[in-house]
């Protein structure tokens, strides 16, 4: 069975993104949120982006139209129940998605697959809450969704092979390139980068460099886009810091276990670049400075 038809549940941050590439890559789209405002929200960011897609020139009008024509928003989960391929990207806990896939389980012929966009939480625990594990993957977009091409594309032991190879398929069909990997908490990309933030963290720690040589050392030896400390910054401390408490959980390892900096930064409400502080201070936002850590 080829997907041709999608639904995106959650329109915040990942779900619009998610729900844009669909339309954009010409599959009809439902999205989803739990009332009408958020919708407006989600999708009002949809078209924002579009525009500005049509600003640069990588989109013309009627592109920006047939997207937007292939996309529809509803508050109703019965409305997702028509899809091929349900893509979940709600809130990020395990008691809230185990609810939602239990409301749309009902609701889905048996062969609709469910896919979800966790970042931290196990695939193969979701999928056990539902009648049909065999058909029940994870697909991990990265964000922001429209520009980053990478999709890790998840099976875990109760996933048919086949349904993993239709979902790869799928993300191929998004332009994006997938990569296949199993369920293993942090996948391919948070296995190996969150040891390396928080390695980062260890060596500030340890007083090996100050925040910008840190960041400079990665930066400018080894071609990094950014430095591990912006980096953080920009993820969110409290989110490094709940995904490394989750990993150090699921592989009882040092490299995953959060250095004490980084959970007092958490407790004194310094999460990066949204709370206007991190490693760096953001009072001017185009000239971050790093900050003195007592
Ligand atoms: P977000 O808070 O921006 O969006 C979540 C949205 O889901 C909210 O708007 C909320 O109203 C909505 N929602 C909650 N319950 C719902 C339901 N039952 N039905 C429909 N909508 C519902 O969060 P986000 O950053 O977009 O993260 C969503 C998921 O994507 C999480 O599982 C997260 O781990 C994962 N993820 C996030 C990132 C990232 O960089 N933020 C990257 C990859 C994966």
């Amino acid at each position: 069975m080829a997907i041709e038809k999608v639904a995106v549940a959650g329109c915040g941050l990942m779900g619009s993104g998610i729900a844009q590439v669909c339309a954009q890559a010409g599959f009809p789209t439902v999205v989803r949120e739990v009332n009408e405002a958020l919708l407006e929200k989600g999708l009002k960011g949809i078209e924002k982006n579009l525009d500005r897609q049509v600003e640069k020139g990588t989109l013309d009008a009627a592109g920006r139209a047939a997207a937007m024509g292939r996309l529809k928003g509803t508050t109703r989960i019965e409305d997702l129940a028509g899809a091929d391929l349900v893509i979940e990207a709600i809130v990020e806990q395990l008691a809230a998605k185990r609810e939602f896939w239990a409301g749309l389980e009902p609701l889905c012929p048996k062969q609709t697959i469910f896919a979800s966009n966790t970042s931290s939480l196990s695939i193969t625990e979701m999928a056990a809450g539902t009648g049909r594990p065999q058909r029940f993957v994870g697909l991990h977009f990265f964000n922001p969704v429209p520009v980053m091409k990478l999709v890790e594309v998840i099976r875990t032991i109760t996933t048919d092979a086949a349904v993993a190879d239709e979902v790869y398929a799928f993300a191929g069909r998004l332009g994006k390139v997938p990569v296949r990997t199993t369920d293993r908490t942090g996948f391919i990309v948070n296995r190996l980068l969150v040891p390396y933030l928080l390695d980062a963290v260890r060596a500030l720690e340890e007083g090996v460099a100050s925040i910008e040589d840190i960041d400079n050392s990665m930066k400018l030896g080894c071609g990094h886009p950014m430095g591990p400390l912006t980096l953080l910054d920009f993820v969110g401390i409290e989110t490094t810091y709940y995904i490394a408490n989750i990993m150090f959980e699921e592989f009882r390892e040092q490299r995953f276990a959060p250095p004490p900096l980084l959970k007092r930064m958490v407790m004194a409400g310094w999460h990066g670049r949204k709370t206007g502080r991190g490693f760096y201070d953001y009072t001017d936002p185009k000239n971050p400075r790093p900050v003195k850590l007592g």
